[in-house]
């Protein structure tokens, strides 16, 4: 069979973050005959599969237009960290992840008050959009992690259903509140300034105030993006590595600190422009067919 390949710029719209917004992106796919006019819409499809895929480790496409190959899941519980809500069977991503999580976990348990880390959504065994909630974690790449700092890492099934984080935001995100410590500014520039990430989302307030406490060398506050939601959790994405062929990376972020952005970020909370009356709306996207996916996704479902 003839597989003709095309690269389209794909521009994939807001959606929720476990009722937060998640990170719009503009993304480079490769698309593929091979599931060309497939219109069964993905969500149904990967929001069913249980396991992941035995095939070679790889994250396919972009964050919120792709898929995994061979996902390892990070194991329930360890030294440093516990996997939240396990019902929804997303503590799944890229081995490469599953390492940068418990290599962040046992850097927070080395800060006061903090036992590891509790971690949240991650992506689902192959990948690929959900039923419920974000618009990216699609190719293995992308973890969500709690604010509340772990007090306990003895939490059973039960307990990680119950448990909530906390918000660490006031004013609608403009500033942060009192739950907010050094301690999540370290453990946010610890995942900053690991070379595998490629943004840290937080709400503005969070980068405001980084960027006031920020001493020294300045340049990892460039990975940390303001952005909507992520007061009760942030939001780390890593990069794809070399080797990856069929992974994409987002636009790195623009050069510099960020911190004038993030100063814009806080007022627009603060004095909200009035609605431009000329706006026209976004238009409504439908969900993601099978064939808006990269070509790989058909055979990673069908493994
Ligand atoms: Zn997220």
């Amino acid at each position: 069979m003839v597989r003709l390949s095309l690269t389209v710029a794909l521009i994939t719209s807001l959606a929720a973050c476990g009722g937060d917004k998640e990170p719009a992106q503009i993304a480079k796919a490769s698309v593929s005959t091979q599931n060309a006019g497939d219109n069964r819409v993905a969500k149904n499809l990967f929001g069913y599969k249980v396991t992941g895929s035995s095939q070679t480790s790889q994250p396919i496409g972009g964050y919120a237009r792709g898929c995994q190959a061979g996902a390892v899941q990070l194991p329930e519980t360890g030294t440093t960290w516990q996997a939240m809500r396990l019902s929804r069977n997303r503590n799944w991503a890229q081995p490469r992840t599953v390492d940068f999580i418990q290599d962040l976990s046992r850097f927070a348990a080395t800060q006061p008050g903090w036992d590891g880390l509790y971690v949240g959504d991650m992506s689902q065994p192959r990948g690929g959009p959900m039923l419920t909630g974000h618009a990216s974690h699609q190719s293995g790449l992308d973890v969500d992690i709690w604010m509340l700092p772990p007090s306990q890492l003895d939490l059973n099934t039960q307990q990680r259903e119950d448990l909530s984080s906390i918000s660490m935001r006031r004013a609608s995100g403009a500033f942060t509140n009192s739950s907010w410590t050094p301690q999540h500014e370290a453990i946010l520039k610890a995942a900053a300034s690991d070379p595998r990430t490629a943004r840290i989302f937080v709400f503005p307030g969070a980068k405001v105030e980084m960027c006031k406490n920020a001493t020294g060398d300045r340049s990892w506050l460039n990975k940390i993006r303001p952005w909507w939601g992520h007061h009760y959790h942030f939001h780390v994405r890593l990069k794809c590595a070399a080797g990856d062929a069929n992974c994409t990376n987002q636009a790195p972020p623009p050069a510099g600190d960020g911190c004038a952005d993030a100063d814009g970020w806080v007022d627009r909370i603060l004095n909200p422009p009035p609605p431009d009356p000329n706006a026209t709306p976004r238009p409504r996207r439908g969900p993601l067919t099978m064939a808006q996916l990269p070509g790989q996704c058909l055979s990673v479902l069908n493994n």
